[in-house]
Formats: structure tokens, sequence, C-alpha cells
């Protein structure tokens, strides 16, 4: 068994740094921002040589732009039932669809934002417009992959009906490069208890596989400091949160975890990094190395 496992590593001296912590540390993913994310982003292109960058230290790295997910912008409310705030998202989320696609990587995943009115059908159509006028503008393979969220107030994606609804409302033609992603700890905050049995995990990787008429296109294997349901997103190391370690023994050994990345977005140890500095994150070694011994 072999599972693709990457980290959301540091980017201090820019993101082709980031490919280069991943390579050393032994992964074959990676997660990265393209922008600040706590930024709309709508008007930042990538410039040329930093894709060029970026690309050969993935060459480097060993890592193949397929396995590389850009995570999007927090900010980003494609849900949200106000006109500018909607259009704003939606620029963005293009935005971030077409640096995703100038770096050739194979997703970006986003969290579909909250529904302010309260209205959570209407909010499933914003989004897959959100998700429609992106893929229509920005032609290629790179896919736009939504993320199920801790589900905090009114956020959406937090239940596989949520997640299904959104996407069956993509128009078919663009379905195909569409999907979504799970995060263990937004699954068991948002009261998904993944701890209680592998045959309980399984059930809800099935829910929303069926709601979803596709399995996860990606996992991010954070451990939750939250409790279930709390709808905490707090992510923690991997045994040293709510969900304890065993669960992640179940997914790894699940076939649903075989052949999508697998993205680490538990603590760093070193956030200040020197910028030219690729040594492997103390947390990061551990954390891989854990969930190496679950393919056995
Ligand atoms: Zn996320
Ligand atoms: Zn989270």
């Amino acid at each position: 068994m072999n599972r693709i496992i990457g980290a959301h590593t540091v980017d201090n001296g820019g993101i082709h740094m980031a490919a280069l912590r991943a390579g050393r540390t032994g992964m074959q993913a990676l997660q990265i921002f393209t922008a600040i994310p706590k930024y709309y982003g709508d008007k930042t292109s990538i410039r040329p040589e930093r894709v060029q960058r970026f690309r050969e230290a993935l060459r480097t790295a060993g890592i193949e732009p397929a396995n590389v997910l850009v995570h999007s912008a927090y900010v980003l409310n494609t849900a949200t039932s106000e006109e500018e705030k909607w259009g704003r998202a939606a620029a963005g989320l293009r935005k971030e669809l077409e640096r995703s696609t100038a770096l050739g990587v194979g997703a970006l995943c986003f969290h579909p934002g909250a529904a302010t009115d309260g209205d959570r059908e209407s909010a499933l159509g914003r989004v897959a417009l959100a998700i429609s006028r992106a893929l229509e503008a920005v032609p290629g393979e790179t896919k736009i992959l939504i993320e199920n969220t801790a589900g905090a107030g009114m956020t959406m994606g937090k239940t596989p009906e949520e997640v299904g609804g959104m996407l069956d409302r993509v128009p078919p033609p663009l379905r195909r490069r569409t999907g979504y992603g799970l995060d263990t700890c937004h699954l068991y905050s948002a009261g998904h208890d993944i701890t209680a049995s592998a045959g309980a995990l399984m059930a809800i990787l099935d829910r929303f596989e069926e709601a979803a008429g596709s399995p996860p296109a990606f996992f991010h294997l954070n451990d939750s400091e939250g409790a279930l349901g709390s709808n905490r997103d707090r992510h923690v190391l991997i045994g040293e949160g709510r969900i304890g370690a065993e669960p992640f023994r179940w997914l790894i050994q699940d076939r649903r975890s075989a052949g999508v990345p697998l993205i680490l977005e538990t603590p760093q140890q070193h956030y200040d990094v020197a910028e030219e500095d690729d040594t492997p994150d103390p947390y990061d070694v551990r954390m891989l190395e854990l969930l190496r011994s679950f393919e056995r």
C-alpha cells in the first residue's frame, strides 16, 4: 500500500520552498496558498517566473503536479445572499482557478461559505453558480473541489446532502471538473462520529459518496481540538486531539484513501523557518511516519 501523503508546508521563501520542504520530508503530495488567504485576491495574478520556480521545485521534490492542491482564500463566501459580496467571492474563486491552472496543479479546494440570510437551499445554487462561472471562464484540467466544513453558524457543506446538493447544481458538462474533499477534523466537529468504529467511519464515507455521486477527491488529515458536534475548526496533531490515531488507521486502510492526495494541515513546529531553509518540519516528519505505519 502506498498512499499519496503530503502536507500544507510552510511557504517562507515562496511556494517553491514549500514544495522542497515537502519533498525532503518524503511526501508525494502538497498543499499551498497562491495568495494571502485572508484577502480576496481577486486581482492577484501569478508571475511566470514564480510558476517556473514552483514547477522546477516539484520536479526536484518528486511530487506530481496532479497531487498538488491549492487551498483558496478563507474569505470567499460564495454562499452569501449579499450580491456585492457574492460577486467578489465569485471573482476571487475564478482568479484562484486561474492561478492554480497556471501552476498546473490537480485541483483547487475551497470552503463554500455561509448562507448569510439563513436560506440554505438557495445558497446551494449560489455556490454552484460560482463554481460554474469559474470553470467556464478558465479552461483547463484543474478541478474545483468543495471542502466539507465544521459547520459553525450558517456555513455550508457540513452534511453529505449539502455537498451533493451543491455539486448537483453544477451543469453536467462542467461536473467532471468538480468534486469534493473531506477534512477529518471538520467531519468530527460537524457531528459525524468517525471515532466510533471502522464501520462507522466507512458508513459516513458511504453517505458522502452516495450523496455526491463520487468518492472524495482528497482528504485533509487533522485531529480535532473541539468535541464531536462542537463546530470548532481547530486542528491538532494526529493522536493529540479528540479523534485520536486509530480512526486514521481505518481511513488509510479504506479504499477511498487510495490514489488521492492526503494532506496534513496539522501544526508545524517551526513557522519561522528561514526563507532558504528546506529542512523538514519535525512535526510533519512524525505525522508522516505515523501515517506510513498505518499502511501495513
Ligand atoms: Zn480548508
Ligand atoms: Zn479546518
